[in-house]
């Protein structure tokens, strides 16, 4: 009957580690609150109640211990304590995704189905590319909490991970480092990010992770006395001073140092900042930065700062949230000693990320509960925003882990010597970039131990690369077909994308230039008519088609040609009423049955046309319009089933098209109008209003005397609203000084 004692004890257990669990929220749970933890935790137990971990323990107490994590050091709240609680049950049991959402709603089952979404795609397909990775964290995830629990849950699982086989460890710590680790990072989950970096590094490289360990115990004692030693005198100040203060000495993670060993070259010994001090100050939010920098120069009256060591993060604070100031200054005996300044609400931003933030914004007991969960949401959107955050930082970190996860490294030398740690399969060109953007960019060739290589070279470990460079060098297009970091190919995109803006704008230049030589006024109307004609996908094309020359004079003059006597002008003016003169003064327009006009083009003109029998519009429906042969205008819908046929083959023979409303009438307006004379004005003026604008102008009045003029206006309008806009455009013209709509008729 030993087995039934063990299973009381069990349970004793249980309820004492969800009782501690319940204690781990950060603030007082309401009733309900904690009836829906109470209700995902029996129904986990349930789920698993024949189940154990590898330990032989039962496994309920690996989702407590995972709710407790996303509790005490994320900060999250009663709707992720309940998830984390069930995240293993519809994997692991017969509940189904159904049961769940039946049982605690769309929200909880949506988190749940994400968290089992994601462990599936890891159990299977190990190889997955990183930048799907990515993808797959945001469209498993459209709620960030997946990704929070999933990062509490493999925690747990490294806290856990010695009771795995050997092979399987090794598996999970090199995913952990690769992924989960810089992904705690980049959501400013700074402890969590250490403490998966350690545990990584125990399981990858066992012997030494103890030997950093052993060491830093070893040293442990006079590591304490220094940091006394160093800090008295600054406490004596600090005291005087009247600050509320508190002053530790921690030691750099096992992981980092091993970092700072492998990068630098150096042993163990030779790491002189094994430990940071930090002095974190109680201060009101609208003293501490005056606080911080008044303890910073405490410090500095006593130890001599290292100018280029000085970071802060207090001005600036970095993308993640993380706020301090760092200084490395001349301790005693002659160590440099790395000083963290921070106050207590920006030390618990650094340990728990953004929730830090909203947990501060939290008044406390006066909050309610829908305030909390508004908080949380404002916080859940921000991290959104860094993962989804195009700039190259936020898409770096996700694709260095494509190349990093399964693919060897290789060690390369710089000319001084200096290691430099690169992805299997990188090259030259790679190299270049990764000692700095400026160097790859300008990158002309590559020597490898001496001799001349392509750029496209594959390194391999060993060799030693020196980088030649020439100013007049430029990213080319086809480096992108052999660099494989993602530095290297964000800059080059990057370069590629400006070199293009820059063709474009001299583009423009030749474009303007070119078709004044063929008697065309460049406009914005113009320019459609460029882009239609070519099929192009914008005017921004246009200008660097023309600029790279694969839009040259012998297809602008065709463009010219058919403009004046082809195709478009010729359909145009034959399927219009009245052909010449002004295609506006329309007298009967074509109505459809509701009394709607259909008008063509940027002009809104308006011109004959027919329906087409395949789709049969109806007045109201999206059309464009379609210039045949033979039958001139064809209306089609935008879904019609040949649109993109025609859209895509006869670009240039397509017409805008719209509906408007039959009572919008032409109305006159008189504006009248003051300003600066200067030669060109009145040119301008009725280039504004007639071209840029498309309004008519039935009458305009001008008189200068002595260098201001004032005059009257008068122009066809649709509407008010239009009528405004005209006025804003005008006020805008260099010398208007005043215009407004005359009162009188
Ligand atoms: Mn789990």
């Amino acid at each position: 009957m030993h087995e039934a004692i063990d299973l009381e004890l069990e349970k004793k257990e249980i309820r004492n580690r969800y009782r501690s669990l319940l204690r781990s929220a950060k603030y007082p749970l309401t009733k309900e609150e904690k009836k829906v933890i109470r209700k995902a935790f029996n129904l986990a137990i349930d789920a698993h109640k024949d189940q154990r971990r590898k330990s032989g323990e039962p496994y309920i107490y690996h989702p407590i211990a995972v709710a407790q994590i996303v509790a005490k050091d994320i900060g999250l709240g009663p709707i992720s304590i309940a998830c984390a609680l069930l995240h293993d049950v519809v994997e692991d049991s017969d509940y189904t995704l159904e049961d769940i959402e039946r049982l605690f709603g769309e929200k909880v089952a949506r988190i749940i189905d994400g968290l089992t979404k994601i462990s599936g795609v890891f159990d299977q397909n190990v190889s997955m590319q990183a930048e799907n990775f990515r993808k797959m964290l945001l469209t498993l995830s459209d709620d960030v909490r997946v990704i929070l629990i999933k990062l509490s849950d493999r925690l747990h699982n490294m806290q856990t991970l010695e009771s795995m086989a050997p092979h399987k460890r090794r598996k999970i710590a090199s995913e952990t480092l690769y992924i989960y680790a810089p992904l705690a990072h980049r959501l400013g989950l700074y402890s969590i990010k250490t403490e998966l970096e350690d545990l990584g590094l125990k399981y990858t490289e066992p012997e030494v992770y103890e030997d950093i360990e052993q060491k830093l115990n070893d040293s442990k004692q006079e590591r304490v006395r220094y940091i006394q030693q160093f800090s008295g005198p600054i406490r004596k100040a600090l005291n005087k001073e009247l600050l509320y203060y508190t002053i530790k000495g921690r030691p750099k993670s096992i992981y980092s140092i091993r970092k700072k060993t492998l990068k630098q070259g150096i042993s163990f010994d030779e790491v002189y900042d094994k430990f940071a001090i930090r002095i974190i100050i109680n201060s009101s939010p609208d003293q501490e930065k005056s606080d911080c920098w008044k303890v910073y120069s405490i410090i500095t009256d006593y130890y001599k700062p290292n100018p280029d060591r000085l970071r802060d993060w207090i001005s600036t604070p970095r993308a993640n949230g993380y706020e301090s100031l760092h200084t490395t200054v001349m301790g005693p005996k002659g160590h440099w000693v790395e000083v963290q300044i921070r106050s207590e609400r920006m030390d618990e931003v650094a340990e728990v990320g953004y929730a830090a933030h909203w947990r501060y914004k939290d008044t406390g007991a006066s909050s309610n509960a829908r305030q909390r969960e508004s908080q949380l949401e404002g916080w859940i959107s921000k991290i959104r925003d860094l993962l989804e955050n195009p700039e190259a930082s936020a898409i770096d970190f996700i694709d260095d882990f494509k190349l990093n996860l399964f693919a060897d490294e290789v060690f390369v030398f710089t000319p001084n010597g200096d290691l430099r740690t690169l992805p299997k399969g990188a090259t030259a060109l790679d190299f270049a970039f990764d000692i700095h953007s400026e160097v790859g960019a300008r990158c002309l060739g590559a020597k490898v131990n001496a001799k001349l290589v392509p750029l496209s070279y594959q390194l391999k470990s060993g060799d030693q690369v020196e980088i030649l460079t020439s100013g007049k060098q430029k990213p080319k297009e086809d480096w992108m077909n052999f660099v494989v970091t993602a530095k290297a190919k964000t800059r080059i995109k990057n370069a590629l994308k400006e070199e293009k803006k820059w063709i474009a704008e001299d583009g423009k230049e030749i474009l303007i230039r070119k078709l004044k030589h063929l008697k065309i006024q460049f406009n914005e109307k113009v320019l459609n008519e460029l882009h239609r004609y070519f099929g192009v996908q914008n005017s921004q094309e246009v200008f660097y088609q023309v600029g790279t020359g694969i839009i040259d004079n012998k297809r602008l003059k065709a463009f010219a040609t058919d403009r004046n006597g082809g195709i478009y002008n010729y359909l145009k003016s034959r399927f219009t009423r009245r052909s010449g003169s002004s295609l506006r003064s329309v007298q009967e327009p074509q109505k459809d049955r509701k009394g709607d006009i259909l008008v063509f083009g940027d002009d809104e003109e308006q011109l004959e046309y027919k329906l087409s029998k395949c789709c049969d519009p109806i007045s109201g429906d999206d059309v464009f319009g379609f210039l045949t042969i033979n039958e001139g205008i064809k209306v089609h819908r935008l879904d019609c089933p040949n649109a993109i046929r025609l859209q895509s083959n006869y670009a240039y023979r397509i017409l805008k098209a719209r509906w408007v409303s039959s009572d919008r009438r032409d109305f006159l307006a008189i504006l009248t109008i003051k300003g600066i004379d200067r030669a060109g004005l009145v040119n301008e003026l009725t280039k504004i209003i007639s071209n840029t604008m498309k309004v008519n102008i039935r009458s305009l009045n001008i008189s200068g005397v002595d260098g201001v003029f004032d005059g009257n206006i008068t122009v066809v309008i649709h509407d008010t609203h239009h009528l405004e806009q005209l006025i804003e455009r005008i006020k805008r013209i260099d010398g208007v000084t005043d215009i407004k709509r005359s009162l009188k008729k």
